[in-house]
């Protein structure tokens, strides 16, 4: 405790030498020990891991990043320093005890910041490092112009999403969003800036894409932009069999080379194991107007299991409707869904990519947004993914599942195999996201306790099996599991945090290297 409180003095001391300042009304940037200020940055999404910073940094600029890390690195007695975009991890990654933790997506400096510019002749559009995608979508749209991967939900940061992959149902098309970044900039370990790209500093440029915050902090990036659809042709379709389903997935994203008319923009997918109702907190697709029992399609070796094909085809309001149902239709043909499930909605190109947050603003409603999830993700070999599917749909998930589980497959050609994200070592690999949320129902299977315990079976599973799964936003707590993870990308990983973070002070919530303090 001592130590503690010794530690925040050195912060705040040091941080008065380097111009930040913590005086209130407050000139900003703003250094902050407020209880509410340490209480946000002590949570996160997962609602799982709670750590308190000694201080938070509300940054207007990338200067204010650069004292603050320059503080953190240069001290005799140094802190750890941990970029926040909108705290939307599982396992407290943007947490840190023994340091500051800086609030890059925060409203409080926001209009201080670097506001987005567009270049349209040059497509792209360059943001500051915590902006919210829903943000960059709405400047971008000003030019009818959008970027062109992305999550499913738009309210994750720049910075937080690329320290990852960013990954959505046009990745096997255009790759993740790492793949789509055209330069950054970024404040390394040591409190150096440097402007990054394929060209210019590579080797930052790569090893901060999908690096897990390790090597820098992203305060700008230059992200590649596309003439932005009007409308969205959104289409579900369903399978009772788990080998025709992959198999049109799969074929679908092999299409990606051919010309827009002849290929979906986006393809995903959902496993339906639950009993009743197809209806999951992601979409009100079918219900409550479209009920749909699963029993009625429980036929042909299923197992009690269905599975949803999510496809779309985006379109210019300048196109004929039934030019867009040709292609539609041309593309639907080649399927072999379950001829009567074809679900089909028409909707603005913002409203398609902004739908998860409308699923948010209901279970906000109902206190079910601010509870634990004990998210599991993981990319699947494809020459295993029927081997997952009978252990884990068909097998331990049982006829509950607490949440929706998105799968849909990928082309690793489309990942920069420079960059610091890690896939299966196969052409084909299937993102399976198990999203589920525990709540205090007094049902067992909601539990905390029981999903957690549930997640470790199927990695369990997944190990005994031989089944070579990679965790997408990894979560490991042994640094022989990292190296595990990392395989041989190992080694470089180990040798780029060497040079641009030598002290081990940045995002030390991934837990993958303890600080030398
Ligand atoms: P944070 O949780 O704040 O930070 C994550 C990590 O990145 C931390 O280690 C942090 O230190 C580091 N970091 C943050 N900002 C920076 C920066 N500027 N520079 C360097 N490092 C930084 N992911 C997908 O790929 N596809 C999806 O469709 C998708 N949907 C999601 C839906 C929901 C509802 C949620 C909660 C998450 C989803 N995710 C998805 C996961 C999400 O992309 C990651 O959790 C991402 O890290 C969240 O961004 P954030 O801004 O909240 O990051």
């Amino acid at each position: 405790m001592a130590s503690k409180l010794l530690l925040t003095f050195v912060i705040y001391h040091l941080i008065s030498t380097v111009g930040l300042t913590m005086e209130s009304p407050r000139p900003r940037p703003r250094l902050s020990n407020d209880a509410e200020d340490l209480q946000t940055a002590s949570l996160d999404f997962g609602r799982m891991s709670r750590v308190k910073p000694l201080a938070v940094l509300h940054p207007t600029s990338a200067e204010d990043v650069i004292s603050l890390v320059k503080a953190a690195y240069g001290s005799a007695r140094g802190f750890t320093v941990s970029a926040r975009g909108h705290g939307h991890s599982i396992n407290g990654q943007a947490q840190t005890a023994d340091g500051v933790v800086i609030e890059m997506s925060g409203v409080g400096s926001k209009s201080r910041r670097l506001k987005p510019i567009v270049s349209e002749d040059d497509g792209y559009v360059d943001v500051w490092g915590g902006e919210l995608w829903i943000d960059v979508l709405r400047t971008t749209l000003q030019y009818q112009m959008s970027p062109k991967s992305w999550t499913d939900y738009l309210y994750l940061s720049v910075g937080g999403t690329l320290s990852n992959g960013g990954i959505s149902g046009q990745a096997f098309n255009h790759g993740p969003q790492i793949n789509n970044v055209f330069e950054l900039d970024v404040v390394t370990g040591k409190g150096e800036l440097f402007t990054c790209s394929k060209q210019k500093n590579s080797d930052l440029f790569h090893g901060v894409l999908g690096g897990l915050g390790q090597f820098g902090i992203i305060t700008r990036a230059r992200i590649a932009l596309e003439p932005a659809p009007h409308r969205v042709r959104w289409i579900r379709v369903l399978y009772s069999n788990f080998s025709t389903f992959t198999k049109d997935q799969e074929y679908l994203i092999s299409l990606h080379g051919e010309a827009p008319s002849d290929k979906f923009d986006y393809v995903e997918g959902f496993v339906i194991v639950d009993e009743g109702l197809v209806n999951n907190w992601r979409s009100s697709f079918f219900s409550p107007k479209n009920p749909i029992k699963l029993t009625s399609f429980n036929s042909s070796g299923g197992g009690g299991v269905l599975y949803c094909l999510e496809i779309t085809k985006n379109y210019d309001a300048s196109t004929a409707s039934n030019v867009v149902d040709q292609q539609v239709d041309a593309l639907l043909k080649k399927l072999h869904f379950i001829p009567s499930t074809v679900f089909t909605t028409d909707i603005p190109y913002t409203d398609f990519l902004d739908r998860v947050h409308k699923a948010e603003l209901k279970l906000r409603a109902k206190d079910l947004w601010d509870v634990p999830h004990p998210w599991l993700n993981l990319f699947v070999p494809k020459s295993r993914i029927a081997d997952f599917d009978k252990g884990v749909f068909k097998g331990i998930l049982g006829n509950k599942t607490s949440g929706p589980i998105l799968i849909y497959p990928m082309n690793k050609n489309k990942w920069d195999y420079n960059n610091s994200a890690v896939t299966p070592d196969e052409d084909i690999f299937y993102l399976v996201a198990l999203l589920r949320s525990a709540l205090d129902t007094g049902e067992e299977t909601q539990t905390l306790e029981y999903l957690s315990n549930q997640n470790r079976r199927i990695l369990r599973f997944c190990d005994e099996a031989g089944i070579k799964v990679k965790q997408y936003l990894p979560e490991y707590n042994t640094q022989e599991e990292w190296k595990g993870h990392f395989g041989d990308k190992w080694e470089l990983f180990l040798k780029r945090k060497m040079e641009f973070d030598p002290k081990r002070i940045l995002a030390t919530g991934q837990r993958i290297f303890r600080p030398s303090l």
